[in-house]
């Protein structure tokens, strides 16, 4: 079975760390040892790991990924949010974990951080543990 974690979000494009919510559900599932999916059900969002300690390195990549996928015209989608879409597919929907002794295996600076491109909205984070 799935669990899924509400996410908030306060802006237009942000990275929101999520990883304590992760390990909550890691620990929920009692299960010690195995693989952590996290799984973004949304297009104009999605989730990647990264350095946790310094926020400028957050700011960093929205800043490049502003400037790479700029908002704006020029693009086919009518909805006005094709760079909310294409910022959505370079981070990518889903990312995996090992799991050992019922924590997340993750490096010293890394934290599971969602990413939004077209809020602020109520979003969500699908987790399975097995
Ligand atoms: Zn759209």
């Amino acid at each position: 079975m799935s669990t899924t974690i509400p996410v908030k979000t306060r802006s237009r494009i942000e990275m929101v760390d999520i990883t304590s919510s992760v390990q909550q559900e890691v620990a929920n599932s009692g299960i010690q040892g195995g693989i952590c999916v996290v799984y973004v059900p949304h297009t104009t969002a999605g989730i990647t790991i990264n350095e946790g300690a310094d926020p400028a390195v957050c700011q960093d990549i929205l800043n490049k990924l502003n400037e790479l996928v700029p908002a704006g015209r020029g693009y086919l989608h009518m909805e006005g949010n094709a760079d909310s879409h294409i910022k959505a597919s370079l981070m990518g929907s889903s990312v995996t974990l090992i799991v050992e002794n019922s924590k997340l295996l993750l490096g010293t600076w890394q934290k599971i951080f969602f990413c939004e491109f077209d809020g602020p909205r109520s979003r969500r984070v699908y987790v399975k543990v097995a």
